[in-house]
């Protein structure tokens, strides 16, 4: 707090951690020591990125990696595109990438990156100008066995093939340094689809943990991106009834639910068109203006989207019109006072770093593909994908039955569950 007063979400991403290790911190004090050690990360880069338009007028942005832990394996996390972007942002969420790459028990620690860009109205030169200028100053701190970023908002395939582009021709290297490439060169089988229905997966054990079925119950989802997809594509195949997605401009609303017709429509407009929801308000209910799809009656609600996204009132309007349950596909995807009263009212809650790291277990996986030179069979991954998010889910669950203070919730049980490992890990190495 002293060292960096101003980074306003970093502290309030820290002090709810901190809130959830209590017990932990309270049973022995090396654990206090552990995490004052853990809050700074190893090591920040910022740098410039120049880069020329259409009309060849020049600008630059900054871009930004953290590279926050390596302790279990080489630093690994995403690349994210958002004119919103900041340090304090990036640094949550670094640490909150670290807690997740430690629930999949894979050798992966944590990092988090990317730029103050706004893709949106660019054109796909423009794109391919800024990626490739991003990756001339990133493939300096990035490679297989050190940092390994991989997709993010506004990064997919496209613009993990510029940048993956840049950085071989840089360095001579095909070694697979970033994970989200496609199949052809280097990807993974599932991994596209893997946040999504990994989701989807975490939900349905919590819900069979409190007897509760996911057949036909009402469910919002926001965002509209691979994430909101797959996880909708995996609700559809399981019986329940998708309500909403959404963009930044509004949300569409499938009262009847989404079908499979209708989702292969919007993943058109979004995948290959890369159009706006607004232009599907001819064949379903469209709400613009920004707003955002809380305020629908549902039993579960999956935000897929921005972090901090469910905000106080949000958390409001879901529990007063009957919400039981929330799964987080985005990162961070509630605020703190959100979280207070999700608790309050006794929502089941499943936390970003446990529900949605589905995709970076299969960027692991894609890792492991490339160092091997060999490619798995999707069949296998998928169930690969299915024990991961399961034993995710079981170590969860653990750590808050032994630390929970008789006040179980899975939240507290990522938090003490991946900083446990993390601790242990600093421990063995004498704290350094
Ligand atoms: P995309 O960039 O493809 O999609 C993001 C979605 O969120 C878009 O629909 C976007 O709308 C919407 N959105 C962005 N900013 C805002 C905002 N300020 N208010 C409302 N809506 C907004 O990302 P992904 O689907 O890949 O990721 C979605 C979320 O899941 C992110 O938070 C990401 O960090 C998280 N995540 C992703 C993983 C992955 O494997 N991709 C892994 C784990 C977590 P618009 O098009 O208008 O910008």
């Amino acid at each position: 707090q002293k060292r960096d007063p101003d980074e306003t979400e970093y502290l309030q991403y820290v002090s709810v951690v901190t809130r959830s290790l209590t017990p932990l911190l309270m049973k022995d004090l090396k654990y206090v020591e552990a995490l004052e050690r853990l809050i700074e990360p190893e090591r920040v880069f910022t740098f410039r990125v120049a880069w020329v338009d259409d009309n060849d007028i020049k600008h630059i942005n900054r871009g930004y990696r953290v590279q926050f832990s390596s302790s279990i394996g080489p630093y690994k996390g995403g690349i994210r595109f958002d004119p919103k972007m900041n340090l304090s942002i990036m640094k949550s969420l670094a640490f909150e990438q670290t807690m997740k790459n430690s629930l999949t028990a894979l050798p992966m620690g944590g990092a988090m990156g990317g730029a103050d860009f706004d893709p949106k109205g660019k054109s796909d030169n423009e794109v391919k100008n800024f990626c490739h200028a991003f990756m001339s100053e990133l493939y300096k701190i990035v490679g297989p066995n050190c940092d390994i970023p991989g997709p993010d908002i506004n990064v997919g395939t496209r613009e993990i093939g510029y940048m993956y582009g840049m950085y071989r021709k840089l360095t001579s290297q095909t070694n697979g340094a970033l994970t989200g490439k496609r199949y052809n060169w280097g990807g993974s089988r599932v991994r596209t689809e893997a946040t999504g229905y990994g989701l989807v997966y975490f939900l349905e054990y919590m819900l069979h943990d409190n007897n509760i079925p996911l057949d036909g119950r009402r469910i919002t989802i926001s965002g509209s991106g691979p994430v909101a997809q797959f996880a909708v594509e995996k609700l559809i195949e399981r019986g329940a009834i998708p309500l909403t997605m959404s963009d930044s401009d509004g949300f569409i609303y499938a009262r009847n639910g989404i079908t499979l017709d209708l989702l292969k429509k919007i993943m058109y407009l979004k995948n290959v068109e890369r159009g706006r929801l607004e232009e599907l308000s001819q064949i379903v209910e469209y709400h613009g203006n920004k707003q955002r799809p809380w305020v629908v009656p549902c039993e579960i609600a999956l935000p897929c989207a921005y972090h901090n996204e469910i905000q106080r009132k949000d958390a409001l309007n879901l529990i007063q019109n009957g919400c039981i349950a929330v799964a987080e596909g985005s990162n961070i995807s509630s605020a703190p006072e959100a979280l207070k009263l999700f608790k309050q009212y006794n929502l089941l809650y499943a936390p970003g770093k446990a529900a949605n790291a589905g995709g970076v277990a299969i960027s692991g996986l894609e890792m492991s593909q490339n160092s091997i030179k060999l490619k798995m069979d999707p069949q296998d991954i998928k169930m690969g994908l299915k024990g991961i998010i399961y034993n995710i889910f079981e170590a969860c669950r653990t750590a808050a039955q032994q630390f929970g203070d008789n006040d179980f919730d899975y939240s507290s049980g990522a938090n003490i569950a991946a900083f446990l490992k993390l601790a242990n890990c600093l421990f063995d190495e004498g704290i350094i």
